[in-house]
């Protein structure tokens, strides 16, 4: 059985996957019937300390963990995040689309964009079917004080300050889930006979065994890489930025307002990113080396906090970050399974690696291997979800890419060449033209990226689907049913409008509580 997993790595990927294993097979428990989840981290290699836009996946996953809401948004600086703004990513004229967290009205059972593409006038997709462009628009809370805990409005997941939530997360799991945590470098891998990991030598001489390790240590890849020199797939050529310049600036004022959605200006060769928490801002540059010069990427950064009146002059320097596009070929390998940056990172347009995270340690909390056997069989049930997980996310992130009619840069233009392209993203792009994304024509099981998200960004961006109404079947009952739908979304749209809190005034009211 699997007795003791030890995971190696202190940065958000350890400590959620030491969470969500923990909160299912109780450490705690004397009868010997869970597992012992050991923690062990370098004091000498620091975290990432980035990563502060979540999904609304978070919310279940801290439910289970046992985190109370009020305490991780009063102990993590957070805001609400509904979604993402997508500013000159079209023709770079000051254009921008939304891609919220709730799905178009009926989804599931009615595809508004369909109708929407066949009588659209002059609505925006989003307002056309959700309410959530507007809410944005004026900064709005995705719930009132008198919802409860993890309840919502309107779909919301968070913005983050990453040390304080990575604080969080180790003090809970410590002290609520009896995750064992011990600072200890690791030098060297002692293998077993079967290729296993045996143990882990220290650099202070001490060794840990174990049953399975996860490997969390980040860029360092320590197991998966180092150790199992499992081979890593570049995107480089499908997802050219490698460098970020991060900075924290704070607000001009206490007062001002808190974005209620991640914005994302594209540049000449990348993208800023602004993330608002209630005491800060963090905005960072994610940019192609291969195009832009470091030189150049501060000044338009630094163009970029001059021009917003609402943020603190006094900005410290940007921190760079520079990394490899990629990932892992398999991600979990003998008895080492990967999770967090360690098994890949590519740029964080959607924030999806903290859910990938989630939905790895989630996977594996569910499947403990009872034995060596099965251990086998989970393996390679998590390397063909997680693969797909991966070819989602660079479909999806490209798509953004792909859509752009910029031309003013290298950059924009080297986006443009089929070559650059996946396949499965130029077929997708294909049936798009004649069929409107739907939850039915998915090859894919594992996708994390829904069919609503893809109409969002799709319709957002201007792509335009011929829709040949007398094609489909019961036309004229669901087109009844999609303007009632998007009607009842004009009146909910209002609604929430009137009622709903700023981001703001609901903050205030928790953290001063
Ligand atoms: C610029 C940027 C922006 C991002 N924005 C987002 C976002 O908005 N949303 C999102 O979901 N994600 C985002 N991410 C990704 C997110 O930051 C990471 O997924 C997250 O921080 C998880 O990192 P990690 O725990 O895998 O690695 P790390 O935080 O790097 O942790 C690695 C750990 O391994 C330990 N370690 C290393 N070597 C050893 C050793 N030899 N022995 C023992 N321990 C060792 C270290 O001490 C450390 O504790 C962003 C990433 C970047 C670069």
């Amino acid at each position: 059985m699997t007795k003791t997993v030890v995971i190696v790595g202190g940065g958000s990927a350890g400590w959620l996957t030491a969470g969500i294993i923990a909160a299912r097979h109780n450490p705690l428990d004397e009868g010997g019937q869970g597992a012992r989840v050991i923690l062990l981290e370098s004091p000498d290699v620091a975290n990432l300390g980035v990563g502060e836009g979540t999904w609304p996946t978070m919310r279940d996953t801290l439910r289970q963990i046992g985190i109370s809401e009020v305490d991780f948004l009063r102990s993590c600086d957070v805001s609400f995040k509904q979604g993402s703004q997508f500013i000159d990513w079209q023709r770079g004229e000051g254009e921008s689309y939304y891609h919220p967290f709730v799905p178009p009205a009926g989804y599931g059972s009615a595809n508004l964009a369909a109708h929407w593409l066949d009588r659209r006038g002059d609505i925006n997709f989003v307002d056309a079917v959700c309410p959530q462009g507007k809410v944005c628009d004026l900064g709005l809370a995705p719930k009132t004080p008198q919802t409860p805990e993890y309840a919502f409005g309107l779909n919301y997941g968070y913005h983050l300050n990453a040390g304080k939530f990575v604080e969080l997360l180790k003090c809970h799991c410590v002290e609520k889930l009896g995750v064992d945590y011990q600072l200890g470098h690791v030098d060297q891998v002692l293998s077993a006979e079967n290729g296993d990991i045996a143990a882990l030598c220290l650099s202070n001489g001490e060794k840990m065994s174990g049953d399975l390790f996860v490997d969390c240590t980040g860029f360092a890849a320590l197991l998966i890489g180092k150790h199992y020199q499992v081979p890593f797939v570049s995107q480089r050529d499908c997802l050219f930025n490698d460098t970020a310049l991060a900075v924290q600036v704070n607000h001009a004022s206490e007062d001002t307002p808190i974005a209620s959605c991640t914005k994302s200006t594209a540049q000449s060769s990348g993208w800023i990113w602004d993330i608002a928490l209630p005491t800060r801002r963090g905005i960072g540059y994610v940019f192609s080396s291969q195009h832009l010069s470091l030189e150049k990427a501060e000044d338009e950064l630094q163009r970029y906090l001059d021009a917003d009146p609402a943020l603190a002059k006094d900005a410290p320097s940007p921190r760079k970050i520079t990394f490899q596009p990629g990932h892992r070929q398999t991600f979990w390998h003998k008895n080492c399974v990967a999770v967090g940056v360690s098994a890949g990172f590519v740029e964080p347009l959607e924030a999806s690696a903290l859910v990938l995270i989630e939905k790895s340690a989630e996977f594996l909390s569910n499947n403990l291997p009872q034995d060596r056997k099965a251990m086998t069989v989970v393996a390679k049930r998590f390397n063909e979800i997680v693969g797909k997980y991966w070819v989602d996310i660079i479909d999806f992130l490209k798509l953004h890419y792909v859509l752009s009619e910029r031309t003013d840069s290298d950059y924009w233009q080297d986006h443009s060449l089929i070559e650059t392209m996946p396949d499965s993203l130029c077929d997708s792009l294909e049936l798009w033209r004649s069929q409107v994304p739907w939850v039915s024509d998915s090859s894919n099981r594992a996708e994390l990226f829904s069919a609503a998200s893809v109409q969002y960004v799709l319709y957002g961006m201007g792509f335009v689907t011929e829709i040949n109404s007398s094609r489909y079947r019961g036309w004229g009952k669901d087109a009844e049913l999609a303007d009632r739908l998007m009607r009842d979304n004009l009146g909910k749209t209002e609604a929430f409008m009137a009622s709903q809190p700023t981001n703001r005034d609901l903050l205030n009211l928790v953290r001063g509580g």
